[in-house]
C-alpha cells in the first residue's frame, strides 16, 4: 500500500509580505509555534510507525522551512524506509546548509518565486545553492500577463536541466490571450492544464483513496478542497477510511488536486515527482 499525503499542520505566518496574501508579515506567538512542532513531532511518529509506503508534501499556512523544526522533521521523515518522499512548498528564504544532511534520493522542494519580494538574481542564487546539493526542486509563481517576461527571465536565470511551472490566474474568465497561454507554454508546456477549472463532479479521484490531508490534530479530509472530515489518522482504522470514492466537488482548478483526477492521467507525467511537481523530461524539456 502507498499514501500520498498532504500535511498542513497549525503554522500561520510568513516572512514574506505578498500583498495577496492572508498570511503576509505575520507571526505565530512562541506558544503557537510550540504546538505547531509538537504536531509535527506526532505525525513523523505515526509515519515511523507505519508500515505503508508513505510519501509527503507539507503545505504550510505561510513558510515552514525557516522554522528548525521543520528542517529537522524533514530530514528526519527522508532517512526513513517508509517514506518514498518528502517535499514542502517553500518560498526559499532558508538557509540551504541543513540540506546537506538530508537523503536527497527521498528530498526535493517545491520553490516559488515572489517577483515581489525578492529579485530573480537572489532566488537564482539560492537556487545554485540547491544545485550545488544536488537537491531536487521545481521552481515557478503565478503568471500574471504583466508577469510573463519575468517568467521567462526566470526561464533562462536557473538551471535548464530545472523544471519551471507557471499557475494561471484564474478569476477572470478567459484571463490570457491564445498568444500570451502560447508564450508562457513556451516555458512549462504543461501551463494549460493550470488554466481551467476541471470539471470533476463524479470523477474517479485518487484523494480519498491512495491520497488524502491531514491538519496538525490528525483530521483527515480527503483533500485540501472537500472540508468533510473522512477520520483521524490518530484514531481512526484507516482501511476502513481510505476508499475510491468519486470527486463531489463541481470543479478542481489547483495543481494540488487535480493531479491525483484520474481523468488527466497525470500520474504518468510525474510518477513518482508528483508532490514536488517535477515532471517527466519528456514532458517538459522538449519545447525548451
Ligand atoms: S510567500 Fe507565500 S505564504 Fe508568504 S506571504 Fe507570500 S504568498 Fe503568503
Ligand atoms: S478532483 Fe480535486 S476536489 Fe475532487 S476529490 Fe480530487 S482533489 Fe479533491
Amino acid at each position: 500500500m502507498s499514501w500520498l499525503i498532504l500535511y498542513r499542520g497549525s503554522l500561520s505566518s510568513c516572512n514574506y509580505g505578498c500583498d495577496y496574501c492572508p498570511f503576509a508579515k505575520t507571526k505565530n506567538t512562541r506558544a503557537e509555534l510550540a504546538k505547531d512542532a509538537q504536531e509535527l513531532e506526532q505525525f513523523v511518529a505515526w509515519v515511523k510507525s507505519r508500515k505503508e509506503k508513505i510519501g509527503i508534501l507539507f503545505t504550510p499556512w505561510g513558510e515552514g522551512l525557516i522554522r528548525k523544526y521543520y528542517q529537522a522533521a524533514m530530514t528526519e521523515l527522508s532517512h526513513l524506509p517508509n517514506v518514498t518522499k518528502v517535499t514542502i512548498q517553500t518560498n526559499l528564504t532558508c538557509s540551504t546548509k541543513w540540506m546537506e544532511q538530508v537523503n536527497k534520493e527521498k528530498f526535493a522542494l517545491w520553490t516559488t518565486f515572489h517577483p515581489t519580494q525578492t529579485s530573480i538574481e537572489k532566488f537564482a542564487h539560492k537556487c545554485q545553492e540547491l544545485d550545488h546539493l544536488n537537491i531536487k526542486y521545481s521552481a515557478g509563481f503565478v503568471a500574471f500577463k504583466e508577469d510573463i517576461s519575468i517568467l521567462e527571465a526566470l526561464r533562462q536565470a536557473i538551471n535548464p536541466a530545472v523544471y519551471v511551472w507557471a499557475n494561471a490566474y484564474k478569476r477572470i474568465p478567459n484571463y490570457y490571450t491564445k498568444e500570451e497561454i502560447e508564450r508562457i507554454e513556451q516555458v512549462d508546456p504543461l501551463f494549460r492544464y493550470n488554466t481551467q477549472y476541471h470539471a470533476s463532479l463524479g470523477e474517479s479521484c485518487r484523494a480519498g483513496n491512495t491520497t488524502f490531508s491531514v491538519d496538525g490534530d490528525g483530521n483527515m479530509t480527503r483533500c485540501h478542497f472537500i472540508k468533510e472530515s473522512i477520520g483521524n489518522i490518530y484514531e481512526s482504522d484507516l482501511s476502513q477510511v481510505l476508499k475510491p470514492t468519486p470527486c463531489t466537488n463541481a470543479t478542481c482548478g489547483c495543481h494540488i488536486g487535480y493531479v491525483h483526477l484520474d481523468k488527466l492521467n497525470l500520474a504518468a507525467t510525474y510518477e513518482n515527482s508528483i508532490l514536488e511537481r517535477i515532471p517527466k523530461e519528456e514532458f517538459w524539456r522538449k519545447t525548451n
